[in-house]
């Protein structure tokens, strides 16, 4: 396994984990859940770059960076390379990893103990639209999170109801000015946000990135 397909890679991001954190988020999800919000990273095989660049490129913003959260599209979609990221990341830095997925805990069981440690906290489940939306770093309630490692630890105050601060949103802008978000919105708060950065001249928003499959 050579290549790796990313839909982003960013930091400083603050709105998926603790701090400020390295946000990678993987291309491609076969789990496609109704009402996703994150569409454009379904299809697999974009954005692909040689493994080592991704290395590389972590390398550089581990630096500074308070732990690395990996989202998509479905980060098991890609296993090995997901493997691979985390690795590297441990060689680089003794910050925490947090990994979203859409699948649940018995699903990535297999992988999990295959690559011990790698994992330090994970939210697990598909966005099911309905259902309420009421916990910390979670876009729907049947999401669960697992701290799996002592390091894991933080993520663990994400384990209660969400608060106002919870939905904040990291905006961003890519290299042709549009603007992308990170983070797990309120229900209905995309359209909005939507609206107000078309209003405000970036009318081609090009990505929702919430990355947490709200
Ligand atoms: S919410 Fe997450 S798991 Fe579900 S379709 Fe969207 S990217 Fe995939």
């Amino acid at each position: 396994m050579t290549e790796v397909s990313i839909s982003r890679l960013h930091f400083p991001v603050t709105t998926l984990g603790p701090g400020r954190r390295v946000g990678l988020w993987l291309q491609g999800c076969s789990i496609r859940c109704p009402g996703c919000i994150s569409v454009d990273t379904w299809e697999p095989g974009i954005g692909t770059v040689p493994l080592a660049e991704l290395l590389e490129r972590l390398t550089v913003l581990a630096d500074g960076a308070d732990g690395l959260t990996v989202s998509g599209g479905e980060p098991f979609d890609q296993p090995e390379a997901l493997a691979a990221a985390l690795a590297h990341w441990r060689s680089v830095s003794g910050t925490p990893t947090l990994v979203f997925t859409g699948r649940e805990h018995g699903d990535v069981a297999g992988w999990l103990s295959g690559n011990p440690g790698l994992v330090d906290a994970l939210v697990t489940g598909p966005f099911r639209s309905e259902l309420p939306q009421t916990l910390a770093l979670r876009g729907s309630d049947n999401q669960l999170i697992h701290v799996l490692t002592p390091e894991g630890a933080t993520v663990r105050s994400y384990d209660r109801p969400a608060v106002a601060a919870d939905r904040r949103l990291d905006v961003a802008f890519d290299e042709h000015g549009h603007a992308w978000l990170a983070g797990i919105p309120a229900r209905g708060e995309m359209a909005r946000l939507r609206r107000a950065l078309a209003s405000a001249g970036h009318v081609s928003v090009t990505s929702d990135m919430v990355g947490a499959h709200p």
